[in-house]
């Protein structure tokens, strides 16, 4: 199942993929290529996080086996062929890495400076960033053009979007390679051009952050205004639940790009995600964020 792709007779084979960052995100990319037999290397800076990641791997394949999704044979040999490590360096010989750290920018150009003297020629960089731009991040590497926007919805190995984000200089060979990754893993691709945040979060984000201002004002309470959003507009989750779920620092982080990329007031972080922020109430993975997830069931926070 490993994608050997083919591109005007030249082959290009992608059997090793590095995962950098752990977390929701990086341990969900880490599950969808494992299961679809691609060797990968997981990294992450603490320790912690490898140790989590790897259990909700576990956990999150124990359950696709329990509803008969996948096999137990396949998930033992997905949980064999993902190896943690806190080496960032170890992901020199691979194919492709997926960069999948913490939303800031300056952390992400640090991973890229410095692993990139370290890797082959051939290896493509991508990053799962939610709103940076692809051409700045590319633009700091020795290939721009083996460099694409990689960007996987939560949770991954639910669904079935990846957007494939072209920087400037992302040549064609570049994103047929992605493109036949995405196809591999049993998704699909949508293409979107390197703007600020892209198609999902450019149309996703203000709604979000506009659910943050009618609660900062006062028109509902956190259940009225995911209780309307659900019945009234036949959501699955209501914008509040659905911000939890991302990370409220990845919500203030894709917003503030927006507004400083596009330089519209409309994009306006609401103060009220920035204080939630600031106390570290940031939703599902820290137990608190318009939720207390402390409980048995999800309780409102105002
Ligand atoms: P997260 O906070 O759950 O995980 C980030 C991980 O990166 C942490 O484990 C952290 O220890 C690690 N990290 C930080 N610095 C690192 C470094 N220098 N080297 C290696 N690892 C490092 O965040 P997440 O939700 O998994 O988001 C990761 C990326 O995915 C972000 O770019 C985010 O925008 C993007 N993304 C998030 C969502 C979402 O719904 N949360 C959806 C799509 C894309």
């Amino acid at each position: 199942m490993v994608a050997a792709h083919n591109d005007g007779g030249r082959r290009m084979d992608i059997r090793k993929i590095g995962v950098v960052g752990a977390g929701q995100m990086g341990n969900g990319i880490a599950h969808v290529m494992a299961a679809a037999g691609y060797e990968v290397l997981l990294n992450d800076v603490s320790q912690e996080a490898l140790d989590k990641g790897l259990a909700t791997i576990r956990k999150n394949m124990e359950r696709q086996v329990s509803k008969g999704k996948l096999d137990r044979g396949v998930m033992d040999a997905a949980l064999a062929r993902i190896t943690p490590t806190l080496t960032l360096t170890d992901l020199a010989a691979t194919d492709m890495i997926v960069e999948s750290a913490t939303e800031r920018e300056e952390i992400k150009q640090a991973i890229f400076e410095e692993l990139v003297p370290h890797l082959e020629p051939h290896t493509i960089l991508t990053s799962n960033t939610s709103s940076i731009s692809i051409t700045r991040l590319a633009s700091r590497t020795d290939r721009p053009g083996k460099f694409m926007g990689f960007h996987f919805m939560n949770p991954v190995p639910v669904m079935q979007l990846v957007e494939l984000i072209r920087g400037i200089a992302t040549d064609r060979e570049t994103y047929d390679i992605c493109l036949g990754v995405v196809e591999n893993l049993g998704k699909t691709a949508a293409s979107a051009e390197d703007f600020p945040a892209f198609i999902v979060n450019r149309i996703l984000m203000p709604m979000i952050n506009e659910a943050v201002y009618t609660l900062y004002e006062g028109v509902g309470n956190v259940r009225s205004i995911d209780r309307s959003m659900k019945l009234g507009a036949n959501h699955p989750m209501g914008p509040l639940e659905l911000a939890d779920f991302i990370g409220l620092d990845t919500c203030l982080a894709i917003m503030n790009v927006l507004h400083d990329g596009l330089a519209d007031t409309k994009y306006r972080p609401c103060p009220l995600l920035t204080k939630y922020v600031e106390a570290g109430w940031l939703g599902r993975k820290t137990g608190r964020g318009f939720y207390d997830y402390s409980g048995e069931t999800p309780e409102p926070t105002r």
